[in-house]
Parts: C-alpha cells; sequence; structure tokens
C-alpha cells in the first residue's frame, strides 16, 4: 500500500480521465491521493474530486506562482471546514519562477499559515530557491504549531534539517529518480524514512522510466522504488512508513469514511 501525498487530479492532464487514473492506482496499490489546490478560482475543482471519490483528499491554498490572486485567512478557514480538504497550500516562496519585489509572496505565505494555525490543518510548502526566507517566515509565524510538508523537496540537507526542526515532513517526488539528481538522492538517503512522505506533484515531474510523459498517482512507486534503492531498505518499509506518516500528518482523514479500510 503506497500513498500519492501531493497531485493534482483537477489539472486538464488527468481530470479528463480520471476513470484510467484511478485504475493505476489500483494496480500500483496506491491507495489514496492528496488532492492539491493552487488557486481559490481552481478550488471547487479540487473540492469535488474529493467529495466524490472516497480515497482522495483535498487542500485550499493559492500557490506562490499566481500572482494578484488575493486571499484571506477567513476564506481559507472557512474552505478547509470541510472535512474532505486535509490540508492549507499548497502555498510557500518560489524566486525561481518569478522576479522583481515579491513582498505579496511572503505576505500571502504568511496568511496560509495564520489560517493552517487556526484551523489545525497541517501546511503543504512548496519553496524554490527561497529556502532562507521561506525557513525565516515559518519560524516567524510559528508554522510549528501547524505542522506539514516540504512538498516536492530539491533543497539541501541543511534545509531539510532544518524543517524537520520545526516537526516538519520532507516530500520527495519523481525528480529522485533522475540520473542528474545526484544531490538530492544524497539528501534522500539521510533523511530519515519516520520524517518522509512520497509525491508525484503530477500531471509534472514524472518518475523514470516515464520521465517527460504526463505523471499519475500510481507513478509514485517509482519514487518509492528509488527511495528503497538509495537507503537499502525493503519496498515494502519504504511503503508502509511514508504511508504511516501520511495518516498521520492528515489526521482529519481517519474522521472521514474510507472503503478500503
Ligand atoms: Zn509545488
Ligand atoms: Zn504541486
Amino acid at each position: 500500500m503506497l500513498v500519492d501525498s501531493h497531485c493534482h487530479l483537477d489539472f486538464p492532464e488527468l481530470a479528463g480521465d480520471l476513470a484510467s487514473v484511478f485504475a493505476l492506482m489500483r494496480e500500483n496499490s496506491v491507495t489514496h491521493a492528496l488532492c492539491v489546490s493552487v488557486t481559490l478560482e481552481d478550488f471547487p475543482r479540487v473540492r469535488g474530486i474529493a467529495e466524490s471519490n472516497p480515497n482522495i483528499y483535498g487542500s485550499v491554498g493559492v500557490h506562490p506562482d499566481y500572482e494578484g490572486r488575493d486571499v484571506t485567512v477567513k476564506e481559507l478557514v472557512a474552505h478547509a471546514a470541510n472535512p474532505r480538504i486535509v490540508a492549507i497550500g499548497e502555498t510557500g516562496l518560489d524566486y525561481f519562477r518569478l522576479k522583481g519585489d515579491l513582498e505579496w509572496q511572503r505576505e500571502r505565505f504568511r496568511t496560509h499559515i495564520r489560517a493552517a494555525r487556526e484551523c489545525g490543518k497541517p501546511l503543504i510548502i512548496h519553496t524554490r530557491e527561497a529556502a532562507a526566507d521561506t525557513l525565516k517566515i515559518m519560524r516567524e509565524e510559528g508554522a510549528d504549531k501547524a505542522g506539514g510538508v516540504m512538498h516536492c523537496f530539491t533543497e539541501s540537507l541543511d534545509v531539510a534539517k532544518a524543517a524537520m526542526d520545526l516537526g516538519f515532513y520532507i516530500s520527495f517526488s519523481g525528480i529522485v529518480t533522475f540520473k542528474n539528481a545526484k544531490d538530492l538522492k544524497a539528501v534522500a538517503i539521510e533523511v530519515p524514512l519516520e520524517r518522509m512522505l512520497v509525491e508525484t506533484d503530477s500531471p509534472y515531474l514524472a518518475p523514470v522510466p516515464y520521465r517527460g510523459r504526463t505523471n499519475q498517482p500510481g507513478f509514485v512507486k517509482h519514487v518509492a522504488e528509488e527511495v528503497a534503492r538509495l537507503k537499502g531498505a525493503a519496498f515494502d518499509r519504504v511503503c508502509k512508513e511514508t504511508t504511516d506518516n501520511f495518516f498521520h500528518l492528515f489526521s482529519s482523514i481517519s474522521e472521514t469514511p474510507d472503503v478500503n479500510a
């Protein structure tokens, strides 16, 4: 049993044929997936997918790459009151995609952390070329009181350790399977399984051997296989630990019915 802790099933690459996406999940024993929101405009579709599929959950948030989308603590908390919505995000900082004065990004990140603390649901944090500011704001806003995950992790071991010190999990995506991701492979060896999640971030970043194709949650199996290989751990153990971590972190899931239980 495996879980995809981060995917975008509402994106057009996947939304048109969810039946085949779910079929591959079943084939690869991927039992649950978390469908992550990137804008409030798209959120109703994320919520709809989570409400109509028993083992799919949703989050609410505005991704840092979308400029000019205002969001308030009140709005986030209201959307997160839905039992199918188990996290706040994705949020964070991205200094790679956007340049210039990004104070609005930092302010929006603070808004998400405040919302997570208020509603008691964990954060899904995206950080790219902004690790120092990300950690600084997490500390200033008391993100440790909400907890969460550093998703699609590509930073150094020091950044991973700092996030783990704040009680956060580190989630690895298909990038860890890429031949040229030597530094990230070294980080995956050091991050203990007790703090690790796996994800696809589909439809992007398909793992080897599907690199360049449309990614989907079933492919998270290849991420877990690479983690097992790197750590010299049994594949079953990687599956079990990352799945246990998922349910521990997104603990409100256990309050909702689960057809596979
Ligand atoms: Zn992201
Ligand atoms: Zn994402």
